[in-house]
């Protein structure tokens, strides 16, 4: 008979993933010899985020056979981000890790993460070190991201981390601290801060089912990004004010000179008309960056739960 010192709670965010959740757990299992050994004990948060497939049969399924399973199902889809939280806020183990149900994040490492931890590290991260088996378009548009988010945001976010990440209460408990509605992971854990060690590995095809992120998903999930951890587009609006006065204030004297030595002359529509047009567009610009953080804050307001349950054990 074990006597476990430690619970280990494995965070599970699904969303119609019928066909990977058996293929996680029986994965995921077999590394459970490791833990307890160390005293360890596991428990798997599964948190359906509105299958509209059998992702719920399939964990009561489990639950059947495994006690240590549970399941937070969501009434509708309402995002990955909303699937962690309800997941760390159901978790009661004393580390807590985070997992796709899809085996992109390898069970395997999981021994390594937990040495990490034991050896003092607050929290373990992963990268991963080539994007192979993705488009090549989106791994351009996603390292263009990750340089524009270096440059524009003081939190550390890195590129290639992936969200597969072990931690300990305490680093839970202050990422559960964080309370705001729009929600990047990847930005809140660089903010938390901690002793944090990076493990790398390389990229793992899905095991079954596809990919839920569309390009265009991920292009907007970008964006929260951008505006959840930097306020440097907010800046634009006075840059670009700043700068066209400099340039109205030297086109002035230039026309005030000119009609001075050779007289006034009513040439010049067609640049007026760029200059119009090309103000207009900037203030439009302008004005719609700053839609886009009054957008956000007007739900972040608002206050809505950040998910609704459905069903829960
Ligand atoms: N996921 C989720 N809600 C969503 C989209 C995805 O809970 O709205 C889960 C999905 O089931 C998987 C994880 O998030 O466990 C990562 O999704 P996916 O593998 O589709 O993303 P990729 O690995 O292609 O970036
Ligand atoms: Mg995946």
């Amino acid at each position: 008979m074990n006597t476990f010192n430690k619970l280990l709670s494995i965070i599970v965010p699904c969303y119609n993933e019928e066909e990977s959740v058996p293929l996680f757990y029986a994965e995921t299992i077999k590394q459970e010899a490791f833990f307890h050994e160390k005293g360890v004990e596991f428990e798997f948060v599964f948190v359906n985020d509105g299958s509209r497939d059998k992702t719920v049969e399939q964990v009561k399924k489990l639950h059947e056979k495994d006690e240590r399973v549970h399941l937070v199902s969501f009434s509708r889809n309402f995002g990955k981000e909303a699937a962690i939280v309800a997941g760390f806020e159901k978790a009661r183990g004393d580390i807590v890790v985070l997992m796709d149900a899809d085996l992109q994040d390898p069970p395997a490492l999981l021994p390594e993460m937990y040495q990490n931890i034991e050896s003092g590290y607050d929290s373990v991260a992963t990268r991963r070190v080539d994007r192979k088996g993705e488009p090549p378009i989106r791994s351009w548009f996603a390292r263009r991201f990750y340089g524009l988010m270096r440059r524009i945001s003081k939190t550390d976010i890195v590129d290639g981390a992936r969200d597969y990440r072990m931690m300990t209460r305490q680093v839970v408990d202050a990422i559960l601290s964080m309370r705001e509605y729009n929600r990047f992971s990847k930005g809140i854990f660089g903010w938390v801060g901690f002793d944090t060690k990076w493990l790398e590995y390389e990229n793992i095809q899905r095991a079954a089912g596809e990919t839920k992120w569309s390009f265009w998903k991920l292009f907007l999930y970008s964006l929260d990004g951008i505006m959840a951890f930097s306020t440097v587009p907010l800046s634009i609006a006075s840059f670009l004010g700043i700068l066209f006065c400099v340039v109205a204030f030297a086109f002035l004297i230039f026309i005030f000179v000119r009609a001075l030595a050779f007289g006034d002359n009513v040439a010049g529509w067609p640049s007026t008309i760029c200059v119009i047009t090309l103000l207009g567009g900037l203030q439009l610009l302008c004005l719609g960056i700053m839609g886009q953080y009054l957008s956000k804050l007007y739900l972040e307001v608002k206050d809505r739960p950040k998910y609704l349950v459905k069903e829960e054990f």
